[in-house]
């Protein structure tokens, strides 16, 4: 493995400086779980690491009754254990549960998760099905992005050089709506064995009226480049009334929307199927 140097700054600003004397030859490094496997196998080989550990500004789950705000170095391990977002967002903590294994949990982030951009991510399809935004900070100054526009391909993402992921922000669904009750999500996902990366995940958010469906968010992850909004099985759903028939129809159209592929985890095939199967299992739940 190449040595390199690792610092520790305090501040953004330090970051960005620091990530301006490598002029990019350095890397942003959070629990180090993806990174520095990839250093070890000699995918990057970064002449220094920026560790954002020590930044206070981008620690803590912060509830507020719109929504909740995740600093990008939250680990896995405290959206987990953390009670309101078991009540308010279940599907994101059924996600955090299931992700690798406590060890991993306890050092991982979710900002990690993200920036790490795999189409397997645990944490995207819950997020996906919230209307979530990212916050974004470079040299240049903020911005804010949905989600869903924050990745391009596997390990590739809309952050600019330099640029870091502050905050993941989840506006609360129930808030929106005068029944809370209305509102269901839920994450499932699929592998060899427990702990394994997803063969494929999906998660779905169901807000009914009576016996329909006022509103479908679904989201798949392993299945396609990216993890995705599952836009065309939505509609299908939105405005009818949630029945076995329904179901099996949408599970089809899920196949069809996807774009799996078979590597050492899954084949193509199995992938479009369990991936329809989830995400009928996932609107009855
Ligand atoms: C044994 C094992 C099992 C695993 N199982 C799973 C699993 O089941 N599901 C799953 O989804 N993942 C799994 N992973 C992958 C990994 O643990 C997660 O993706 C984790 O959330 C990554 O977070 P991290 O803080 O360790 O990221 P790091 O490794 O520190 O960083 C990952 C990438 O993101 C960049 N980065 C990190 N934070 C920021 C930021 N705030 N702003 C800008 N760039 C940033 C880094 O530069 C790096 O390129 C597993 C990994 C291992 C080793």
């Amino acid at each position: 493995m190449k040595k390199f140097d690792y610092y520790q700054p305090e501040t953004l600003r330090d970051a960005f400086a620091l990530m301006e004397k490598f002029n990019g030859r350095a890397r942003y490094v959070a629990g180090g779980t993806d990174l520095i496997v990839r250093i070890k196998k000699k995918d990057v080989q970064p002449d220094a690491l920026i560790s954002l550990r020590n930044i206070e500004e981008l620690k803590g789950i912060r509830h507020t009754r719109g929504g909740v705000s995740l600093g990008s170095m939250t680990r896995i391990r405290d959206m987990e254990r953390d009670t309101t977002i078991a009540r308010d967002y279940p599907a994101l903590k059924q996600a955090a549960a299931v992700l690798a294994n406590p060890q991993i949990r306890n050092v991982a982030t979710v900002g990690g998760n993200f920036c790490n951009a795999a189409p397997c991510a645990d944490c995207a399809p819950p997020l996906l099905i919230m209307e979530t935004t990212l916050a974004l900070e470079g040299p240049g100054g903020k911005r804010d992005i949905p989600a869903e526009e924050f990745f391009k391909g596997p390990g590739e993402t809309c952050l600019q050089p330099f640029e870091i992921l502050k905050a993941i922000n989840v506006p609360n669904p129930k808030s929106k709506t005068p029944n809370p009750k209305s509102i269901t999500m839920t994450f499932l996902k699929t592998g060899r064995v427990a702990q394994d990366l997803a063969i494929a995940s999906a998660a779905a958010l169901v807000v009914t009226e009576g016996k329909i469906c006022r509103k479908c968010r679904l989201a798949a992850g392993s299945v396609a480049p990216v993890p995705m909004r599952l836009k065309r099985a939505e509609k299908l759903v939105e405005g009818q009334e949630i029945t076995p028939e329904l179901l099996e129809h949408v599970a089809k159209a899920v196949e069809d929307e996807i774009s799996p592929i078979t590597d050492i985890r899954s084949t193509e095939a199995y992938r479009r199927i369990v991936t329809g199967v989830m995400i009928r299992r996932a609107i009855e739940a």
